[in-house]
């Protein structure tokens, strides 16, 4: 094995990652639950790991190299949970709500429509929950989410989602993202594929490199071609071109991508 070479990543994507980073301009971004930080039962009790943050952060201060973390999050919560692992996150970008939350005065541009449905689902939410003892609801700046990860078993967390999805749900104006375990009522349109493209457009990049693990990252995807690298994080079907086999790997190809670009 040569120096520098990872053992752990199939031969085809290190192949990939190579190519890539010999781009004049790329963009290197990543989903953060899943991917820089392993899933946990609580969604406050998850932490990066610090190597792959660590790599992402070199990343960014490489010439024509721009990097972000695209998550679900709120924005607020994203940057609260990154600044453990990274207290100086430099130059990374931070996307929350699935792409829609750029910078921190997004929560202003919300219109008083938009803020009253908000309210609306979100109170609509909280009865559902109230009937599943472990189910509970998240409320972000644009968005209301139901999380049934905790709920007692299957039969209780599938009865909340589908109350959900019949309920506010159908509400006119709410954009709905399915989850694992999670269903997330917007009262704007969202897209992580959109936050790519938008990322893409600000930096002028050759190509863009994104992982994540769950069924929004598959938005993320759909909006990547050519010389773009898609990499599925863990199980289940995606379209992305590349897997690995869990968040720790993750850390391993932001190494490799850092590596190529030095
Ligand atoms: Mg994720």
């Amino acid at each position: 094995m040569a120096t520098g070479e990872s053992p752990q990543l199939p031969a085809e994507l290190i192949a990939a990652l190579h190519a890539f980073a010999a781009l004049p301009t790329v963009v290197v971004a990543s989903d953060f639950d899943g991917c820089l930080a392993p899933i946990v039962a609580h969604p406050t009790d998850a932490r990066a790991d610090p190597a792959a943050v660590a790599a992402l952060v070199a990343l960014a201060a490489v010439p024509a190299t721009t990097t972000a973390i695209v998550s679900g999050r709120a924005r607020a919560d994203l940057a609260a949970l990154v600044a453990i692992a990274a207290p100086d996150r430099c130059g990374v970008a931070l996307v929350g709500s699935h792409g829609t939350e750029f910078d921190d005065d997004f929560a202003t541009r919300i219109t008083d429509a938009e803020r009253a449905l908000l309210a609306q689902v979100a109170a609509d939410l909280g009865e559902i929950a109230a009937q599943f003892p472990g189910t509970m609801v998240e409320t972000k700046p644009a968005s209301a989410v139901l999380h049934v990860r905790n709920a007692a078993d299957r039969a209780h967390s599938d009865a909340a989602l589908e109350l959900a999805r019949r309920g506010p749900a159908t509400r006119p104006g709410v954009h709905v993202t399915e989850g694992k375990a999670v269903l997330e009522l917007a009262v704007i349109e969202t897209g992580k594929g959109h936050a790519l493209d938008l990322l893409r457009a600000q930096s002028d990049a050759d190509a863009v490199c994104y992982l994540g693990d769950d069924v929004t990252d598959e938005n993320a995807f759909s909006h990547l071609r050519g010389s773009d690298i898609s990499i599925k994080v863990g199980d289940g079907n995606t379209i992305a071109r590349h897997r690995i086999a869990g968040p720790n790997l993750v850390g391993e190809v932001l190494r490799v991508l850092l590596e190529g670009r030095r």
